[in-house]
Formats: C-alpha cells, sequence, structure tokens
C-alpha cells in the first residue's frame, strides 16, 4: 500500500477518533524511527512514553518470541508461571504487596477505583484539576478536561476536583466521605506538571483522620521514566495502591495495580477480573523490559539524560519542568514547532497549544539529545 493510499483508506475505515500527523513508520531501532521513504527520524515520544527501552530491543526481540512458541495464553482460570514471575519483580523494585494485570493504564485505573470502594466502603473520589486518568466511564469521571468528559455524562457522580498544589483547598475539601485521593506524582498529559511536596504531604498526613486511601497513578511516571522506578520514590512516600501501564512492556499492551497486603486482604474471589489480562505473553514482555532497564541502568541513564537534556534547553532560554527523561515546556506555538520538528527529523508532542512533551526512550545518548537540539534551534 502506498502511503497516500493509507491516508485515504484511513478516513474511510476507521472512526475519526484521532488526529494523526502525517508520517508513517515503517520500523524502528534504539531511539531511531524510519519512515515510508527510508527517512530517519529521532524518536522523543516513544510511543508516549511506553519504548524506554528502544524500539526493536534484541532481548526483547528473542524472549518475547520464545514465549510466543511456548505458550501466549490461557486465561486467568489457570496458574501461569510469566505472571508469578512478574509479580515477584514488581515487589522486588516497588516495594508494593499484590498484584493485578490488565491490558491498558485506564483498565488499571478502574480496577484502582473499584478496589479503593470495596476496601473503604465508601464511593467518593478526591481528584486534581489537570488530571489524566484515562478514557473508560470510572477513569473518565476523575479526569479534568470537560471536552474530554461533558458528552459522556452521567459519569460516575462522587468525584471533586481540587485545585493543583493548593494544600487550603485540599483542606477544604477532605473529609470523612473521601473514599480515595487520586493523583499523578508528576501530571503527563497536563504538560507534565510535579505536585509540591508540601500538597503530598498534606494527603499523606490527612490519611489517617479520615480514612481514605492514597492511589498514585503512575501509568506515565512509572518504570523509570522520571529517573527512579517509580516518581513515587523521588517523594518518599508509600500509597495504598498504584496503577501502571505504558512502559510497562515496551509497549506490548499490558497494565497493572500494585496495592499493600492491607489492601489485598480486604479483596475478595470474583470481585474484578480479566480475559486477557496477565497473559504469559504480556507478561514476559513486561519482565523482560524490567530486566533490560536494570542491567543498563535505564534508572540512571533517565536521571543523567534528564539532566542534560533540561541544561540544554536551557540554552535556548526553555524553562523545562519534569524529572529524569518525562520533559515538558512552553513556547508560542506548539503544534506548529512539532510540525517543524518532523521535518527536521525530530518525533515530539505537543500537549496543548503552547506545550511541547519529550519522552524519548530511556536509552538516549547525549549525541542525540544534540541532534535534537540542534534541531530544535533551527526551528526557532
Ligand atoms: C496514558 C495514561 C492513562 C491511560 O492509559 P491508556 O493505556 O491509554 O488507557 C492513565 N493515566 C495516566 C497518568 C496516563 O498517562
Amino acid at each position: 500500500m502506498s502511503e497516500n493510499e493509507l491516508f485515504e483508506k484511513e478516513s474511510e475505515l476507521m472512526i475519526p477518533f484521532f488526529k494523526r500527523l502525517p508520517v508513517t513508520f515503517k520500523r524502528g531501532k534504539g531511539c531511531w524511527l524510519y519512515d515510508f521513504n527510508g527517512k530517519k527520524y529521532l524518536d522523543l515520544i516513544a510511543g508516549i512514553a511506553c519504548v524506554s527501552i528502544g524500539h526493536s530491543h534484541p532481548e526483547f526481540i528473542s524472549r518475547v518470541y520464545e514465549q510466543m512458541r511456548e505458550l501466549m495464553h490461557v486465561s486467568n482460570l489457570f496458574y501461569t508461571e510469566p505472571q508469578i514471575r512478574l509479580a515477584e519483580k514488581l515487589k522486588e523494585i516497588s516495594g508494593f504487596d499484590k498484584f493485578f494485570f490488565c491490558n491498558s493504564g485506564t483498565e488499571a485505573v478502574e480496577a484502582a477505583l473499584k478496589i479503593a470502594r470495596k476496601v473503604t466502603g465508601k464511593k467518593k473520589f478526591l481528584a486534581l484539576e489537570n488530571s489524566f486518568h484515562g478514557r473508560t466511564m470510572g477513569a473518565l469521571s476523575i479526569t479534568w478536561k470537560e471536552k474530554f468528559r461533558k458528552p459522556f455524562e452521567p459519569l460516575i457522580q462522587e468525584v471533586e476536583f481540587c485545585k493543583f498544589n493548593d494544600v487550603d483547598d485540599f483542606l477544604g475539601r477532605v473529609n470523612a466521605d473521601i473514599c480515595a485521593v487520586i493523583l499523578e506524582p508528576i501530571q503527563g498529559e497536563a504538560g507534565v506538571y510535579e505536585v509540591s511536596k508540601e500538597f503530598m504531604d498534606a494527603v499523606f498526613e490527612e490519611k489517617e483522620r479520615y480514612g481514605y486511601l492514597v492511589i498514585f497513578d503512575e501509568v506515565q511516571t512509572g518504570f523509570c521514566r522520571t529517573g527512579e522506578w517509580f516518581a513515587k520514590d523521588h517523594f518518599g512516600c508509600s500509597p495504598d495502591i498504584m496503577t501502571m501501564a505504558k512502559a510497562m512492556a515496551s509497549g506490548f499492551p499490558i497494565g497493572g495495580v500494585a496495592v499493600t497486603n492491607e489492601v489485598a486482604n480486604k479483596i475478595e474471589i470474583s470481585e474484578h477480573g480479566s480475559t486477557f489480562g496477565g497473559n504469559p505473553l504480556a507478561c514476559t514482555a513486561s519482565l523482560a523490559t524490567i530486566e533490560i532497564m536494570q542491567k543498563e541502568n535505564l534508572a540512571e541513564n533517565s536521571r543523567d539524560m534528564g539532566g542534560y537534556f533540561r541544561k540544554r534547553l536551557a540554552e535556548l532560554g526553555f524553562e523545562a519542568r519534569g524529572k529524569g527523561l518525562l520533559i515538558g515546556f512552553d513556547v508560542g506555538d506548539a503544534k506548529a514547532l512539532v510540525s517543524k520538528l518532523l521535518e527536521k527529523g525530530v518525533v515530539a508532542n505537543n500537549t496543548s497549544d503552547t506545550t511541547i512533551r519529550f519522552a524519548p526512550p530511556l536509552v538516549i545518548t547525549k549525541d542525540e539529545i544534540d541532534f535534537a537540539v540542534d534541531a530544535l534551534e533551527e526551528c526557532l
């Protein structure tokens, strides 16, 4: 199929949910993508913070391939080894006790909400302004953007939004009816904004008094993206529930929920489930991803290269937010800049009309960052 045919057939065949950039990638290697014509692009978005070990990682390919030959899916009617091995590894890197696997970020959030209601016996969620938690009905209810939410109401009614990093607003809203406070420790889709230490302290200080759970949505910030295994590690705090997905298996679909034993002890058989969730192939893809991250010290590289990237951006006059290789900064016209960068062979993403987000593979090097910054400079 030619690229033009592809563009035409897409509008003929696909439900028009997506506005795509005018490029079609054929293959990828490391931090680089190659289009239909063989043109090379530096990937600064990694499939929206998913392909952290880089495209076509040889060890990842061979382990997934081996598992596919052996066994791909049997359902959760049975015990499977890759699922247990993955849970064991997640326990080691996250400090949580027990896990449930699903197929996406939004599903992980759905499971977290259901668990919180079951465990507390309460209904009301407190989320933050500018939050993004997913597109299914439950996750959408706690997602801030009206444009995403409004057409689909009524959603979960028992939701309040607290002003971002506003401790007084939080203290004014929190009470004994709150089932859970859910937040992204660093808001990704909002344009990379960190929750402040003061706000985080307040969330944990009021927890005992009002008997709510704290849920961290680490779908975007997990798996070394911010320079630690999880963004919670920067804050040194222990939420009751944590969601994960995006980089969990390098773009292979899988999501997960992590909980403490205290939470898990109040869950009963059949209260949640999934047909595909945690199947041998997805779990092998995730375990391979995590072990590659360990072997290649990607948390450290995320910290170091994140620091270098911010320094280089500062030289161009940009004030970059975020931690590790989750980077957000403001420009005049972000859409135009993304298009110009694409022409220069750099794939970037804008989270709004004025905000650029970079979330490159965590294997990125200084030379590659220099390539990106040179291209950026030429676009200004
Ligand atoms: C991407 C994202 C989601 C939704 O994940 P999907 O896999 O797209 O359903 C939820 N929460 C956060 C913080 C995200 O960044």
